[in-house]
């Protein structure tokens, strides 16, 4: 029979752990707005709790309940 691995040398099944990803995520906070800088060619997202990330990409997943979902951001080089 062989022995079963260390537990702590076994990957840890949460994917936000075992891709490192918890440093990049931030709990309790709200996306309040979303633009594209056509000049910079950037997202400039705000947040509820004041903050302001310049991003080179935006991926949305709100969610189809979500009244954030009916207010898409505005996409580069869309009128609105
Ligand atoms: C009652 C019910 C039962 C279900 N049961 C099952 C099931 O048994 N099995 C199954 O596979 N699926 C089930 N589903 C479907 C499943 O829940 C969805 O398909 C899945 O949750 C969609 O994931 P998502 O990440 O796209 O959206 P969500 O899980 O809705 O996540 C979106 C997140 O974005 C957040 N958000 C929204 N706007 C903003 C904003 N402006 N700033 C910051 N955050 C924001 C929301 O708070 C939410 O946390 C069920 C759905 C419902 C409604």
């Amino acid at each position: 029979m062989t022995a079963a691995p260390d537990a702590a040398a076994r990957p840890s099944p949460c994917p936000a752990e075992r891709f490192d990803l918890r440093k990049d995520i931030q709990f309790e906070t709200t996306v309040t707005s979303a633009r594209f800088n056509d000049e910079s060619g950037r997202w400039l997202v705000a947040a509820d709790r004041g903050d302001l990330v310049s991003a080179r990409f935006l991926i949305t997943a709100p969610g189809i309940r979500s009244t954030s979902g009916r207010r898409r951001p505005v996409r580069p080089h869309e009128e609105r």
